[in-house]
């Protein structure tokens, strides 16, 4: 197999940043291929990295990732050393199929879905676990930021700071505004599929349901962002971090929402929109939520719109040496910044940088193994090290009292 390969699917938002990353680690990803279904969209891309200067040639190819043998043969022509999944959660499965076939390591930065359920579970993808083994390769899931970067700082934390981790609350603050009274900053699809479904946080052995967006709280974000609501959510991580450090005893999730965002996604269920399941107008079926997609302002299309700052991290308590500590670790990131430097918002490119740093872990073999893994099964610290040159640099606090 030729080395340092990578085949990239998807050129939406994630796909443009992390293809952006690859160019500018030409070091390590010697030859980047990026396919999506409109390779039209590849082309765009590839065109505005040449126009930063970056010299590097890079492949487009039009493929659809749902259909195996398709994806197999690109797969087999391109000969990566890993395929970054940076399409839609509907395609893993398909993907992975198709590295099995190939037999090339696999990447992806959220849990699988079916088209016609959100499930939010990683069960359908840890089922590969002993195919993947078998064929000697690695599927390494939920590589971006949210879940990805999150897993990291736990198994940071709890390699470095505790001894025990008692109560983790990861907190994703977006306090950008692109100025339109509603819009997504991803698929609006996975975006409002992930929001309109039930919380869910974890005590005690427990799983706790909760109805959408009905838990609040307030939290004072750093770096002048100030105070925001925060909002309970189910969100993937979870499960894998429960599975993998079983000695933490309760786990939320929190998200920003400003109140025009809510007022609108309100309505908009209200009268039926966010359904995903068919209806039939005038003779043909139609999924509310996808046509919504069409009608909303397209993620990609907000880059340069967007002003402020994200800042997603974890809040930590636990015990070192038979003391109680708190403990936060955050990144903080512009929008603008990340629109200069690749032409997408803040949170594609905190999506984007940690699916290439992934796959630059997996190709130097710094993370390895065969089967399949999330990312805090690995070791954090070169990670770490090397997140803050790649454009994501990470803060940490040790907060006296525990307000979250
Ligand atoms: P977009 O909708 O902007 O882009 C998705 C891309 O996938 C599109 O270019 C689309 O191609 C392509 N695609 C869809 N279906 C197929 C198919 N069958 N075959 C080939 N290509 C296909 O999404 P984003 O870039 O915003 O998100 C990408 C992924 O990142 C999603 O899975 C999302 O859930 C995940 N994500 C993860 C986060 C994290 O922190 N972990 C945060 C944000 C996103 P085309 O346009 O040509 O139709």
């Amino acid at each position: 197999m030729e080395k340092n390969n990578v085949l990239i699917i998807g050129a939406g938002g994630v796909g443009r940043v992390t293809v952006f990353k690859c160019a500018q680690h030409h070091d390590i990803f010697k030859n980047i291929t990026l396919a999506s279904r409109t390779k039209s969209k590849c082309d765009n891309i590839v065109n505005d990295i040449y126009a930063k200067g970056y010299k590097i040639p890079i492949r487009t190819e039009s493929v659809d990732a749902d259909k195996i043998s398709e994806l197999t043969a690109l797969i087999k022509d391109v000969q990566p050393n890993i395929v970054i999944n940076v399409a839609l959660p509907y395609q893993d499965l398909t993907i992975m199929e198709a590295c099995l076939s190939a037999g090339v390591n696999y990447l992806d930065t959220a849990n699988y879905e079916h088209p016609d359920t959100a499930k939010f579970c990683y069960e359908p993808q840890w089922n590969y676990h002993e195919k993947f083994q078998r064929n000697g390769i690695l599927a390494l899931l939920g590589c971006g930021f949210d879940p990805g970067v999150t897993n990291v700082y736990t198994a940071y934390a709890r390699k470095h700071i505790f001894d025990r981790i008692n109560t983790l609350d990861i907190i994703d603050c977006n306090a950008g505004d692109h100025g339109y009274p509603f819009a997504t900053n991803f698929n609006p699809e996975i975006n409002i599929r992930e929001i309109s479904a039930k919380g869910r946080f974890y005590e005690n052995g427990n799983w706790h349901t909760t109805e959408p967006l009905s838990v609040k709280k307030v939290f004072n974000f750093p770096d002048e962002i100030g105070e925001k609501d925060i909002y309970l959510l189910y969100h993937e991580e979870m499960e894998s971090l429960i599975k993998h450090y079983p000695e933490i005893k309760r786990m939320r999730f929190w998200m920003t929402f400003g109140e025009s965002y809510l007022n609108h996604l309100r309505v908009l269920e209200n009268v039926g929109m966010t359904r995903i399941d068919s209806v039939i107008y005038e003779g043909h079926k139609i999924v509310p939520l996808q046509f919504l997609k069409v009608l909303l302002p397209d993620p990609a299309s907000l880059g340069s719109r967007t002003k402020g700052k994200t800042c997603i991290g974890c809040w930590i308590n636990g015990e070192k040496g038979g003391d109680e500590k708190n403990y936060y670790i955050y990144n903080v990131c512009d929008h603008e910044s990340c629109f200069i430097e690749t032409g997408a918002q803040a949170i594609s490119y905190t999506t984007g940088v940690p699916a290439a740093l992934g796959a630059k872990m997996v190709i130097s073999e710094q993370w390895k193994g065969s089967g399949v893994f999330n990312v805090e099964q690995f070791d954090p610290d070169p990670f770490m090290q090397e997140i803050k040159e790649w454009g994501l640099s990470w803060n940490e606090t040790f907060p006296e009292k525990n307000t979250i």
